[in-house]
């Protein structure tokens, strides 16, 4: 099954993908199943710059397009930002909604710093723990099915740098994920952008198979359309099983 559980269209304010023409892209290149998973950003800072999204009318717009195709499934799922630091307002918004998939993603630090744009200089080792530990609290407080993008602020170096100061800590974000039956996103934005691998790295995507994890998504996390599908035949194809039908 050819599937892509991370994609961004007309509700995302930074993608550049029509729906309509992704469908037909994922349709010539045999896709089974794709998700679009437009951003949910909530941070205080997010919403006076971009606004409330109307998710009605997104979900709406996918369930026609949904409607209209019958060689390919399409999902209609969300991508929360920082969902454990606006969980109540995120939840009052999203209950009511019957998304098929909803990502988490942790985009900020602490100390306001945005890791998934392109970083004026490498992290800091506090600011990598940091890092790491917003998505345990992510994966221990919100119900979501998959965790995106884990490793995301490595995503604009050129280099794969030493984490193994970081595995206790990625061991307890992982347990958890296999408590809760979250699923493990392989997001391969990273090789558009000139890393030298997709995230998390393979020694990681062992780690979590050897601790019994069993889930992995796929996502190109893709918000210009030929972005789409690109690199993604370096993925493994044993992590290419979609744990929607496990
Ligand atoms: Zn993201
Ligand atoms: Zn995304």
């Amino acid at each position: 099954m050819k599937f892509d559980y991370h994609i961004h269209t007309e509700d995302s304010y930074d993608s550049s993908i029509k729906a309509i023409d992704l469908i037909k892209r994922a349709i010539e290149l045999n896709y089974d199943e794709i998700a679009i998973t437009e951003h949910l950003d909530l941070l205080p800072q997010e919403i006076k710059k971009y606004g409330a999204p109307s998710l009605d009318r997104y979900y709406k717009r996918i369930k026609e397009l949904q409607n209209n195709t019958s060689e390919l499934n399409v999902l209609c799922g969300i991508e929360i930002g920082d969902y454990h630091r606006v969980k109540e307002y995120a939840l009052s918004l999203v209950e009511d909604i019957n998304f098929d998939l909803i990502l988490g993603s942790v985009h900020f630090l602490s100390d306001a710093t945005n890791v998934a744009v392109p970083l004026k200089k490498p992290l800091s080792e506090e600011q990598v723990r940091d890092y790491y530990q917003q998505n345990l609290l992510l994966v221990f407080h919100c119900n979501i099915d998959v965790l995106a993008h884990l490793g995301v602020y490595k995503r604009g170096y050129n280099y794969i740098p030493d984490e193994s100061a970081f595995y206790p800590l990625l061991k307890d974000i992982f347990n958890t994920m296999i408590d809760r039956k979250i699923a493990l996103e392989i997001n391969y934005s990273s090789l558009c952008r000139g890393y030298p691998s997709f995230l998390p790295e393979l020694p990681l995507l062992e780690m979590f198979l050897d601790l019994g994890g069993r889930y992995f998504s796929l996502g190109s996390d893709a918000h210009k359309i030929e972005h789409f599908d690109l690199y993604r035949e370096l993925i493994p194809t044993q992590f290419c099983t979609s744990f929607r039908y496990l």
